[in-house]
C-alpha cells in the first residue's frame, strides 16, 4: 500500500477494499514510527486527519468521491490550513495557528483530501538543504549522512520515505524541484500564476509557485488538476479554463524536439550527474525523440539575479513580522523601537537575516538602480533566450542540480556554494515558465539524480506525457530507500 499510486489508492477506496480511516491511520502509524528518524514533519494531528478521513468515507458512501477523496497528502508548513499550526520553519511562527485556510488548501479540502500532516522545510522556503529550519534539519532518506534538498526537504522525505503518497510543495528558485532529484521523486513547478498564492506564506512574490511532489508524473497530473484554478485573492493568479493534466499522458514521444542548452552542460556538473543524464536521453531517443543543441546565453546570470530579487521581494514580504499583529514577541524590552528589534532578531535566523540585509541594500537609495533595476533588465533578457531557444524545440532538458544530494553540514557554512545549488532550477523561477524534476538512477554514494524538464508556458501537460512515457519504460520512479 505505502508503494502504491494515487490511481491504485483510489481504486482500492472506491472499490471499499480499505477506508480513509483504515488508510491514514496505516500513513499516521508509520509516521509516528519514522519522523524520529527523519523529521520530515514539524505537525502531526492525528484527530484533525482522521476527521477528515471520516468526511471522506461520507463522500465515498455517497459516490461523491473524485481522484483524491480520501487520500493523505503531506502539506509543506508554509501553507495556512484552519486550527493547524503553520509556522512556515520559523521560530517567528512556531505559535501561530492559522485562523484560514490557504487556497490550496481549500481546493484539497472540496477535492475530500487528507492533510496527513504538516512537513518540515527552510525557513521561510530559505535554503537548499533544509538546515536552516528553526525545527532542525531533515534527513535524506537514502542516506541520513545526506541533506534532502531544501526548502520542502521534509515534503521530499515524507514521499520518498512512503510517509505519505504525495506532498505539496513551493519553489521559489528551485524548491520543489531540487529536493525532489535529492530525494528521488518527481515534483513539478507549474506555470507562475496557475497554482494560488493565497495563504502560502510569501517569499518573493514574483517567484513563488506552490506545486506537487510525488513519485510519478502520472500522480503529478491528478495532483495539479486539483491544486491549479483561478483564485481573485491572489492578485497574480490567472484566469484560463480547467485542464485536465492527465490529457496527454499516453501520447507517443515520436518527433519530440528535446532542447540542450550547452550553458547547462558545461563545467559544473558531476560526472554521475552527467552519465545519468546521458542515459535518459538515450532512452527518450529511443521513445522517438530527437536532442538539438540550444544556447541560453544569460542564463547562467540565473543565480546572481535570483539573489538581488528575491532577497528584495523577501526584506519587504517579511517586514509584517513585527512580533505586534501575529507570532513571536521577545519578553522583554523598552519601548517599541526595541520591542520590534529585539522581536524580530530573536524571531528570525541567520540566513532570513542576511536576506533581509541583501535585500534592503539592494532597494536603497542609491543602490536600486544598479542592482536592482539591473537584475530587473537581465530577468527580462534571460526569458527572451528561453522564447527564442522554443522556436527551435518543444521542450529544454538537462541536469535538475549539479551534484547528488551533498552531507549534511557540508554546506551550510558557505552561503555561496549552498546558492549555486540551484544553478540549473532559479531561471524557470525568473521567467515563469513551468519546469520539473524526475528520478533518472542514482550516483555517487548511491544518491538519487533527477532529469530537468522545463517546458514553455502552459506546456504542463505536454512535460507530463514527456515524463510519463520515461517512466513506462524505467523504474527509478518506484525504488524506495525503506
Ligand atoms: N534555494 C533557493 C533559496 O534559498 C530557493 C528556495 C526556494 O525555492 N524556496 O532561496
Amino acid at each position: 500500500m505505502f508503494n502504491d499510486s494515487l490511481k491504485q489508492l483510489a481504486n482500492q477506496l472506491t472499490a471499499k477494499k480499505i477506508s480513509s480511516t483504515e488508510l491514514t491511520t496505516e500513513f499516521l502509524q508509520r509516521i509516528k514510527q519514522l519522523n524520529s528518524e527523519y523529521n520530515a514533519f514539524i505537525t502531526i494531528n492525528e484527530d484533525m486527519s482522521l476527521a477528515q478521513a471520516r468526511t471522506a468515507d461520507k463522500m465515498i458512501a455517497a459516490g461523491e468521491a473524485g481522484p483524491l477523496t480520501g487520500i493523505p497528502i503531506a502539506q509543506k508548513d508554509i501553507f495556512c490550513a484552519r486550527g493547524w499550526l503553520t509556522t512556515c520553519g520559523s521560530k517567528m511562527l512556531a505559535n501561530f495557528v492559522s485562523p484560514y485556510d490557504a487556497g490550496v488548501i481549500e481546493r484539497f479540502n472540496q477535492a475530500g483530501a487528507v492533510n496527513i500532516g504538516k512537513t518540515n522545510m527552510d525557513e521561510f522556503a530559505m535554503g537548499s538543504s533544509n538546515e536552516t529550519s528553526y525545527f532542525g534539519p531533515v534527513k535524506n532518506p537514502w542516506d541520513p549522512a545526506a541533506v534532502p534538498g531544501g526548502s520542502s526537504g521534509g515534503a521530499a522525505c515524507a514521499v520518498a520515505a512512503r510517509l505519505a503518497p504525495a506532498a505539496t510543495g513551493t519553489d521559489t528558485g528551485g524548491s520543489i524541484r531540487q529536493p525532489a532529484a535529492l530525494c528521488g521523486i518527481s515534483g513539478i513547478k507549474p506555470t507562475y500564476g496557475l497554482v494560488s498564492r493565497y495563504g502560502m506564506i510569501a517569499f518573493a512574490s514574483s517567484l513563488d509557485q506552490g506545486g506537487p511532489m510525488a513519485k510519478s508524473a502520472e500522480d503529478l497530473a491528478l495532483l495539479l488538476n486539483v491544486m491549479t484554478g483561478f483564485d481573485a485573492r491572489d492578485s497574480t493568479s490567472l484566469q484560463r479554463e480547467a485542464e485536465d493534466y492527465s490529457r496527454d499522458l499516453q501520447k507517443p514521444l515520436s518527433g519530440l524536439r528535446i532542447g540542450l542548452p550547452k550553458e547547462y552542460f558545461a563545467a559544473g556538473m558531476s560526472g554521475d550527474v552527467a552519465s545519468a543524464v546521458d542515459n535518459a536521453l538515450n532512452e527518450y531517443r529511443k521513445l522517438g525523440a530527437q536532442t538539438v543543441e540550444i544556447s541560453l546565453p544569460n542564463a547562467p546570470l540565473s543565480i546572481p539575479v535570483y539573489y538581488v530579487l528575491a532577497p528584495a521581494e523577501a526584506s519587504s514580504n517579511l517586514s509584517r513580522f513585527d512580533g505586534v499583529r501575529y507570532g513571536y514577541r521577545a519578553e522583554s524590552y523598552s519601548d517599541l523601537a526595541d520591542m520590534y528589534r529585539k522581536s524580530r532578531a530573536q524571531g528570525f535566523g541567520p540566513e532570513v537575516k542576511r536576506r533581509i540585509l541583501i535585500g534592503t541594500y539592494v532597494l536603497s537609495h542609491g543602490y536600486y538602480d544598479a542592482y536592482y533595476i539591473k537584475a530587473q533588465k537581465l530577468r527580462r533578457l534571460i526569458a527572451q533566450d528561453f522564447t527564442e531557444a522554443y522556436k527551435q524545440c518543444d521542450i529544454i532538458m538537462g541536469p535538475t542540480t549539479p551534484t547528488v544530494a551533498f552531507n549534511l553540514g557540508e554546506k551550510s557554512g558557505d552561503p555561496i556554494q549552498m546558492y549555486l545549488s540551484d544553478i540549473y532550477t532559479s531561471a524557470a523561477n525568473l521567467t515563469g515558465m513551468p519546469a520539473m524534476s524526475i528520478p533518472i538512477g542514482f550516483g555517487d554514494r548511491n544518491r538519487p539524480i533527477g532529469l530537468h524538464i522545463i517546458g514553455n508556458y502552459f506546456k504542463e501537460a505536454q512535460m507530463l506525457n514527456v515524463a510519463h512515457q520515461y517512466q513506462l519504460v524505467t523504474d527509478w520512479h518506484n525504488r524506495s530507500p525503506v
